[in-house]
């Protein structure tokens, strides 16, 4: 039997043909304890001004800057002490001239003073076991008082819908008294392994079998990018079974994921169930490195993705077409991995008819990133992803790159992300 001609489409295209049947997002409500690393289904609002009171930076006095108005250096002005606040306290009091209320960092500004001096430019002492102060200072008219708004305008937008939640954000949510917040429901995505030569974890190895190792990797994979990922099973390369199993599970999910059998091989099985299934291919065929037989079917609206077994190709074709439909359910705007221009660490001789994806790490040489290569760089390759924090985009076309070339790097755990490929 002749193998099947393919006709290699560029990555990009492939993208996009995926993004057009994207799943679109949905959300939960969720305790603000279990909301780190989720993404916002509505933007964090300013449900007050910050702060929503005047009040004192320092600790130190509270007073009228007009008593100050003809102190020198020889010339003190004296304060009768009238009230003490801590933070969370209230000032009963207004001030009356020559009135000082000695007042904690945080606390609220009494009536009547219009500026705070630090403890460090005045002088407490007792007279007749009241307390006074004194000091040699002119003051000014609002100095040293945070006043209440200058933070933040009640209504305003401060964190956009379908941003990464990290503790900064978290600490805004609760400062506004987000006890529940609204986050993007995570898509859950079904992982199904194939291969005859296939062992679970637990198995011990037997000759000619391997464990199946992208069943985990993609798992986490989906972890990472934000979904839920619902490992199912391994299949052996059989027809019928693998078909049934298939159908059955795409019926409970929305995305599947299925390793391996996307090949021109005797027992790659996945051209003909997609066949069986009815599912439109999207594309079978990416002028890429690695990962070329990466294919993509719809069936209804359900997608489904054929990644290639072998594991540096399976890797590298979830990052690139399914990371980005995660991101788009999650509402992030930015779904692309985050791109930058490094420099290449080290000489890269092999010509790249297809634009190619180099498992890499980057470092930092004071002003300078730079590029390196993680691992061995062949598709069916794993011990170069463990140390894989980034893939190097080596355009096709070209020939051998040099150590000091200038590339683009796609960043994988970066949470801002990009809002084009490339
Ligand atoms: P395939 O795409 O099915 O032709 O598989 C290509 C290569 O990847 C073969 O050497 C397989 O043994 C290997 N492979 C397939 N599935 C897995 C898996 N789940 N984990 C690790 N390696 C795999
Ligand atoms: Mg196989």
């Amino acid at each position: 039997m002749e193998a099947e001609r393919r006709k290699p489409i560029p990555v990009e295209e492939a993208i996009e043909k995926v993004m057009r049947y994207r799943v679109e997002g949905s959300s939960e409500t969720i305790p603000i304890q279990a909301c780190d690393h989720r993404r916002l289904a509505e933007p964090v609002m300013a449900r007050h001004p910050v702060p929503a009171f005047d009040k004192s930076p320092y600790d130190g006095f509270a007073l009228r800057s007009e008593d100050t108005m003809n102190v020198t250096q020889d010339n003190p002005v004296e304060f009768e002490v009238i009230e003490h606040i801590g933070a969370g306290h209230v000032p009963k009091k207004r001030l009356k001239p020559r009135q000082a209320t000695r007042i904690m960092t945080g606390a609220q500004i009494p009536e009547g003073a219009d500026c705070v001096a630090m403890f460090e430019v005045c002088q407490s002492y007792e007279k007749n076991a009241k307390p006074y102060m004194s000091i040699k200072r002119k003051m000014q008219t609002g100095q040293n008082i945070i006043q209440k708004g200058s933070e933040i305008i009640e209504g305003e937008v401060l964190v956009e819908k379908g941003t990464w939640i990290n503790p900064g954000v978290k600490a805004l949510l609760s400062t506004f008294g987000y006890n529940m917040v609204k986050v993007a429901k995570k898509p859950v995505i079904a992982v199904i392994a194939t291969g005859t030569e296939l062992l679970e974890v637990n198995e011990p190895l037997e000759p000619g079998k391997i464990r199946n190792s992208n069943a985990y990797m993609i798992t986490s994979q989906i972890e990472r990018a934000g979904g839920t990922a619902k490992y199912i099973g391994k299949l052996p390369d059989e027809l019928d079974e693998s078909f049934e199993k298939i159908k059955l599970t795409l019926e409970e999910a929305d995305i599947l994921i299925t390793t391996g059998g996307v090949s021109v091989g005797d027992y790659d099985l996945m051209p003909e169930i997609y066949k069986k299934l009815g599912a439109k291919v999207l594309f079978n065929k990416i002028a890429m490195r690695p990962g070329s037989v990466t294919t993509a079917a719809v069936k209804g609206s359900k997608l489904l993705y054929g990644l290639s077994g072998n594991p540096s190709a399976c890797y590298v074709g979830f990052e690139l077409f399914v990371r980005p439909v995660i991101q788009h359910a999650l509402y992030n705007r930015n779904i692309y991995l985050k791109r930058i221009k490094a420099v290449l660490a080290e000489d890269f001789p092999k010509p790249n008819p297809f634009t190619r994806f180099v498992r890499s790490y980057i470092s930092y040489d004071g002003p300078t990133v730079h590029a390196h290569l993680s691992g061995i760089d062949k598709s069916n390759v794993i011990s170069s992803l463990a140390n894989a924090t980034a893939l190097m985009v080596l355009p096709g076309g070209t020939r051998g790159f040099k150590r000091n070339d200038i590339v683009d790097v796609l960043l994988l755990n970066d949470t801002d992300g990009e809002q084009h490929f490339l």
